[in-house]
């Protein structure tokens, strides 16, 4: 692993395309940070996009077919994929804080519905969170339910993560709260992807001891060491269980709803009935838990559809917003009932 703080990504790169497997990876500490940059422009402490130009310099070099950047700052960004937005070979994905579009950044297309256009449509994932603070359970479930089911369709050859810590536990700006032990989980999961060709990019950070804490979880997994550790520790490291925010599932379901489209892989996914497995809807009596009921009101709403993307956006500032829900008001009841004849 490259460990120094002056390699560059491009040397990474060379690196880890030399080296045998279980040794390609990377973790590239780099200031300033660079997925709020375009191609053009300079924005939120970003001058040059890091990940970007890493992603190129691969395809250019190394005959990367299709690359996998993975952005879990807690911002979108939105640099890297304006960058790519019609571009096929290179998949960006993005868990962020949206705040129903009150989060920085402001008035980007970083919503559910914006998947890239044109030869692009279907390579930008967003995964907008909303409401209450996230932590450990909405991200593993993102990842698991959505992120890579893509991934492993879309079949990269090689991994960038994105890697900001704002999202950490404890970070000022962020205030989520994820710990190591996921953005460790996180890593581990992604170098399963692409002959284990991974390279972490630091990005966003505002708290140094949660930056610090969560760089070196990340590093004991890409150098194979520490994961059998943390995974016999789990139940004490995650702390006291809590249910998954309802505002998560409905964000979950929502990008579902607009990715399989796209990805053969979602189409069946039972959101539903992952839900009543995560967040143990029902009680010992084998009766829906009462407590939950906005959990199951977030696992049954139809999803409005729409549409964006940078060139509507140009076309017209204010999106439009046709809808066209997938299910039918119903369900509610149906998935009630069904839900207490599986007695889980
Ligand atoms: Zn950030």
């Amino acid at each position: 692993m490259q460990k120094s703080s002056e390699t560059t990504g491009s040397e990474s790169i060379d690196e880890i395309y030399k080296k045998p497997a279980g040794q390609r990876n990377a973790l590239v500490i780099v200031r300033p940070p660079g997925h709020h940059a375009s191609a053009s422009k300079s924005s939120g402490f970003c001058i040059f996009n890091n990940v970007a130009v890493a992603a190129k310099y691969a395809q250019r070099h190394h005959r990367a077919k299709r690359v996998l950047i993975l952005d879990w700052d807690v911002h979108h960004g939105n640099g890297t994929q304006e960058i790519f937005y019609e571009d096929p070979s290179v998949m960006y994905m993005s868990i962020h804080r949206h705040d129903k579009g009150n989060f920085y950044p402001i008035g980007e297309p970083k919503d559910y519905f914006d998947v890239g256009e044109g030869a692009g449509e279907g390579t930008s994932v967003n995964v907008p969170f909303s409401g209450a603070p996230m932590g450990d359970l909405e991200y593993q479930m993102a990842f698991q339910r959505v992120i890579m089911p893509i991934a492993y369709q879309f079949n990269p050859d090689l991994v960038i993560i994105s890697a900001g810590f704002d999202a950490a536990i404890d970070d000022p700006l962020g205030e989520y709260k994820v710990t190591p032990e996921t953005f460790a989980w996180m890593t581990y999961q992604l170098s399963s992807l692409a002959s284990g060709r991974i390279i972490t990019v630091l990005e966003g950070g505002y708290n140094l001891t949660s930056i610090s804490n969560s760089a070196l979880a990340v590093c004991e997994v890409l150098q194979n060491r520490a994961m059998l550790r943390r995974l016999k520790d789990e139940k004490e490291q995650f702390g006291k269980p809590h249910e998954i925010h309802s505002s998560c599932i409905k964000t979950l379901r929502e990008v579902c709803a607009v990715q399989q489209n796209h990805w053969s892989i979602l189409k069946g996914f039972q959101i539903i009935i992952g839900t009543v497995m995560d967040s143990k809807l029902i009680n010992k009596n084998g009766k829906v838990n009462s407590t939950v009921k906005k959990s199951i009101k977030a696992a049954t709403e139809p999803v409005t559809q729409r549409t964006s993307g940078y060139n509507t956006r140009q076309k017209n500032r204010r999106r439009s917003a046709e809808t066209a829900p997938t299910t039918t008001t119903s369900v509610e009841e149906d998935v009630l009932k069904k839900m207490e004849n599986l007695k889980l």
